[in-house]
């Protein structure tokens, strides 16, 4: 396997953990020598995988977390400057997440000057109150400073995460959150609805702190969707708003289930081939441990699974009708020899009959995107159902 590849980093390490996230990261204080390791070995395993898979393009790198900003100034540099040497060329998009308490004017710029052209910012909310019940890391007094400083250097080039439906929000603080953002002219925000985990303390029916009814959390996204449209920015994906131009190239590239190399305790690979002689694409994923120890001692070989084709066309409808634009069409007659309409076909036109579908392309709507879950539903069925399949598996 050969080509053009994403890069992911993941940087497994936080100040705290917040009580609603199951992202993978252990808790560290800036001067944790591990830090200093860590990057290291990551560039060690960035020359070994982009050799392995023969790496002709990276196209867009993205360093998230964990909290990237907890490596500092001089790691990041170090880390930046190991990947110039490394990567055949320098991405046309590269973004490093940050959280406000860690992404001071010295990070930013080391990010800036070592060709980073884009900042993902955990904002989360301005909101207090519901900061404290959910124990998100750091201090919401930092915030604005923090959002003040990216626009300085980054102008548009940064991303705001937004949650709608924390404990403790209402209409009122989370149309504060957005006013408050959007003052700093972001060019791209993601909305998310809260959604926990199995596992997450905020879902152990232990825990102490009341959620809001889910009808009440539905409520509160679609009024911050609203805000955001009427501010410029449009929905181009179930939780992203950008203003034109500001899209993440990025997770795009994940939605069209392009390939890409996840490096890190926890990152995940995936490289899908295209069809050949006849035969469907079929692809890998490599998923490495979540245990950073273990990554800095030896760096165990991530786990292998093979993907067959009828995996990789779920996945491939899992991920690609998120986006507004719905999968890659031309990609997938290039890995499958037919177009994606000819395996649900059934599906697509209840879906077109019900209003749900963008007239013309093979992409659910704005309101198709609300109920994106019953209409995968619906597609899964028909592939399950196997009529249109033409491979062995
Ligand atoms: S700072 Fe981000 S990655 Fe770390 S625990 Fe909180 S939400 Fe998760």
């Amino acid at each position: 396997m050969s080509g053009a590849m994403s890069l992911y980093i993941h940087a497994p390490f936080c100040a705290g953990a917040c009580d609603y996230c199951d992202f993978y990261s252990i808790p560290v204080k800036q001067d944790d020598e591990r830090l200093d390791r860590f990057v290291t070995v990551l560039l060690g395993e960035a020359e070994e995988r982009l050799r392995r898979f023969n790496v002709t393009a990276v196209p867009t790198l993205y360093i998230g977390g964990g909290t990237p900003s907890l490596l500092g100034a001089g790691r990041m540099r170090r880390l930046l400057a190991g990947l110039r040497v490394l990567l055949p060329q320098w991405p046309g998009e590269a973004t490093v997440e940050v959280n406000p308490e860690s992404a001071d004017e010295e990070f930013l710029t080391a990010c800036l000057n070592g060709g980073v052209n884009r900042i993902s910012a955990g904002v989360q909310s301005f909101h207090e109150p519901s900061r404290l019940m959910v124990r998100r890391v750091g201090n919401g007094k930092l915030l604005p400073q923090r959002l003040a400083l990216l626009a300085s250097l980054y102008g548009e080039a940064f991303s705001a995460d937004l949650i709608a439906g924390l404990p403790g929000q209402h209409e009122g603080a989370l149309r504060e959150d957005l006013a408050r953002l959007l003052a700093f002219k972001p060019g791209h925000v993601s909305l998310y609805a809260l959604t926990l985990e199995d596992g997450v303390p905020l879902a152990d029916a232990s825990s102490p702190i009341p959620l809001l009814p889910e009808d009440e959390a539905d409520r509160l996204w679609l009024i911050g969707r609203d805000i955001l449209e009427n501010a410029g920015y449009a929905q181009y994906e179930v939780s992203n708003f950008a203003l034109p131009g500001r899209r993440s190239a990025h997770n795009i590239r994940y939605w069209r289930m392009e390939n890409w190399i996840g490096l890190g305790p926890a990152a995940s690979s995936t490289i899908i081939s295209t069809g050949s002689g006849g035969a469907l694409a079929e692809g890998r994923r490599y998923v490495h441990a979540p245990d950073v120890d273990a990554y800095l001692a030896e760096r165990p070989a991530p786990a292998e699974e093979y993907l067959d084709a009828r995996t990789l066309i779920k996945e491939t409808c899992l991920m690609g009708f998120r986006y507004r634009e719905g999968p890659d069409r031309e990609l997938f007659i290039r890995r499958f020899y037919q177009d994606i309409e000819e395996y649900i076909p059934r599906a697509l036109s209840r879906w077109r009959k019900r209003g749900l579908m963008v007239p013309g392309m093979t992409a659910l709507n704005r309101e198709g995107l609300l109920f994106l879950n019953a209409f995968l539903v619906d597609v899964f069925a028909e592939l399950d159902g196997g009529s249109s399949w033409t491979d062995s598996s």
